[in-house]
C-alpha cells in the first residue's frame, strides 16, 4: 500500500511536471484553429445514475443530458467549433483517436496522474496539448473547475 508521504510527494511531482508542460505547449496552442483541437474528458465525470452517453469502444460520446458538467463543456466545444469531445474509459484508447482525427491541439482533463501520462505518452509528438487537473477527484462523481477549463477552451489566458 502507497503511504500517504508517498502518495503526496509524487502528487507535487505530477502537479510541477503538468505545470511545467502546461506553460511549454501554451503558446503552441494558443496559435492551433478551435477545428483542429479536440477535447478529452474522464469517464469518472459522468452521473453514472443517469447519464445517457452514447457507449463505444474505449470512450462514451455525450448526450447532453445536463445531469453533470460536460454537457456544458460538450455545448461550449461544439460553440468554438472545435473538432470533437471525447469521455474516455481510460488512457489506452488515446493513440486511436489521435491516429483517426489528427488533432494538433488536445484540451485534457483527468486526474494528476493520467495527465502525467498523457504528457508522457505525447511528448515525441508535434501535438499542444493544455492539461487541467480534476478539482475533485475519485472513481465516480468527479469534478473540474468549470471557469478555469472555459479559459483554456476559449484561450483567455
Ligand atoms: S451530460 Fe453527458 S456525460 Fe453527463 S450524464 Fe449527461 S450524457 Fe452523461
Amino acid at each position: 500500500m502507497i503511504s500517504c508521504n508517498l502518495f503526496h510527494k509524487n502528487e507535487k511531482i505530477y502537479n510541477n511536471f503538468i505545470i511545467k508542460h502546461n506553460k511549454i505547449k501554451a503558446k503552441k496552442f494558443a496559435f492551433i484553429p478551435f477545428e483542429n483541437r479536440i477535447v478529452f474528458v474522464p469517464h469518472c465525470m459522468r452521473n453514472i445514475d443517469n447519464c445517457t452517453a452514447v457507449e463505444k469502444s474505449g470512450y462514451y460520446v455525450c448526450s447532453e443530458c445536463f445531469n453533470c458538467k460536460i454537457s456544458k463543456i460538450s455545448i461550449l466545444a461544439k460553440e468554438l467549433n472545435y473538432k470533437s469531445l471525447y469521455i474516455l474509459k481510460g488512457g489506452s484508447i488515446i493513440n486511436k483517436i489521435i491516429n483517426e482525427q489528427k488533432p494538433t491541439g488536445i484540451v485534457g482533463v483527468a486526474c494528476l496522474f493520467e495527465g502525467y501520462n498523457a504528457f508522457k505518452m505525447l511528448k515525441n509528438t508535434d501535438i499542444a496539448i493544455q492539461f487541467i487537473p480534476l478539482s475533485k477527484g475519485g472513481c465516480f462523481n468527479t469534478d473540474v473547475n468549470f471557469v478555469e477549463l472555459e479559459k483554456i477552451l476559449r484561450n483567455i489566458v
